[in-house]
């Protein structure tokens, strides 16, 4: 069969991820088709933090976070569900940029060397080495290689039977941008029963506020304003900030069903780069950085199989899944721990008790949750 249209690589979703690899790829001259199912640029729910060990990566890629007003973060405060504060430098430092405009920088980057289709892929299914992906206004397109970088939680999981998207995902989360005095070199994490609330300043200078919260403690009220008012304030931190706080947003962006949940980084012979391969607990504020790391990753070790006469797809494939292991599975496991620790009332007192007296473990476990800088 003759396949007129076919692409060489079609990318599935223009989050961070989706986007860095089109970037990447198209440099070194292949044909790219990036299916995105939303115009650029729009808010996205995300604490905006990101850590500076993909500063050389994205340099290298022509990007500069700081051109477009990012702010220079390198303080980290933490606080118990009381309020009891703790303070630490941040091993490496990072920036508060929203994804209105870091995802819009990118999207700038590669408009003019990627073919761009604005729609909703609804099914992805490889047969005799082709890929055929149709979308929802029923255009049927074909590629040799697909990268999956539709984020945490899509239809195409639940097209695809995932694993995943079978077990409990009992998470949800909320976002707004304030306008409110608030260091913009700092980061700060207020945990609430139930939950933790992200701060950091954004390049207008608002300062934006995501919280992750489970379902079960939402429900007992309802509404995200009671919630805030009375489960959220019982943290004097949060409690001062929401009632100065001038929201922005005419209404907070929310989502849910999130999975912490273990995925892999190759189904159905599709690479998933990005939260397709695997979500990092937010806390550990790394998931924009493994979203572009693990695109950096898949594009270079694409690049270099295939410019060999003997390329192997599955050999690829097997080479991915173990790169990627090897380079986030500890940040997730760590995530995971540090999860439990700050969620279980006795324990978190118990690790705060301790970064209190070794002031070390902090930035330590920070660094657990992070790369080196990519180069
Ligand atoms: C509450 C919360 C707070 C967080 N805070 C931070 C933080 O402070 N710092 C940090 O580094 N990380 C944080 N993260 C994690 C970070 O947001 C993600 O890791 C990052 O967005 C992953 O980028 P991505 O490109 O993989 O996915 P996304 O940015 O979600 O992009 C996926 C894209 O795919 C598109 N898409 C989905 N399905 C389809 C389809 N069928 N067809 C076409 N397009 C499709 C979507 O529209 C979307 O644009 C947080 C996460 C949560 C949940």
């Amino acid at each position: 069969m003759a396949y007129n249209n076919k692409r060489e690589v079609i990318i599935i979703g223009g989050g961070l991820a989706g986007l860095t690899a089109a970037l990447h790829l198209s440099n070194h001259n292949l044909k790219i088709c990036l299916i995105e199912k939303n115009e650029y640029p729009h808010h996205k729910v995300c604490g905006e933090y990101i850590s500076n060990e993909v500063l050389p990566y994205l340099s290298s890629l022509g990007i500069d976070p700081f051109s477009i007003g990012a702010k220079r973060i390198s303080k980290f405060e933490i606080t118990d569900s009381k309020g009891f504060p703790l303070k630490a430098d941040l091993p490496l430092g990072g920036f508060g940029i929203s994804r209105y405009a870091f995802d819009n920088l990118l999207f700038e980057a590669i408009k003019d060397k990627v073919e761009i289709i604005f729609d909703t892929v609804e099914k992805v299914i490889f047969k005799e080495n082709i890929f055929t992906v149709t979308t929802q206004r029923k255009d049927v397109l074909y590629a040799d290689f697909v990268i999956g970088a539709f984020g945490k939680r899509s239809n195409i999981d639940f097209f695809l039977n995932r694993r995943f998207m079978k077990q409990p995902s009992p998470w949800l989360a909320v976002k707004t941008h304030y306008d409110f005095d608030f260091d913009e070199d700092t980061v700060a994490l207020h945990n609430f029963n139930g939950g933790y609330c992200g701060l950091s300043k954004t390049e207008t200078n608002t300062v934006n506020a995501c919280y992750l919260t489970t379902f079960k403690s939402f429900k007992k009220y309802g509404d995200i304003d009671t919630f805030q008012k009375k489960e959220l304030s019982k943290n004097p931190f949060l409690d001062e900030f929401f009632k100065k706080a001038k929201p922005v947003f005419k209404k907070p962006l929310t989502i849910s069903q999130i999975s912490f949940q273990k995925k892999e980084p190759v189904e159905n012979h599709i690479f998933m780069i990005g939260d397709s391969a695997g979500l990092i607990h937010p806390l550990c504020g790394n998931g924009m950085a493994m979203a572009i790391r693990s695109a950096q990753l898949f594009s270079e070790l694409f690049l270099k199989a295939f410019q060999k006469s003997d390329f192997d797809r599955n050999n690829l494939e097997k080479e991915y899944s173990n790169h990627w292991q090897k380079e986030f599975g500890s940040r997730l496991k760590t995530g995971r721990f540090i999860q439990r620790i700050l969620m279980n009332p006795l324990s978190s007192k118990l690790g705060f008790s301790m970064a209190k007296s070794i002031p070390s473990l902090i930035p330590k476990l920070i660094e657990k949750t992070h790369g080196s800088p990519i180069k």
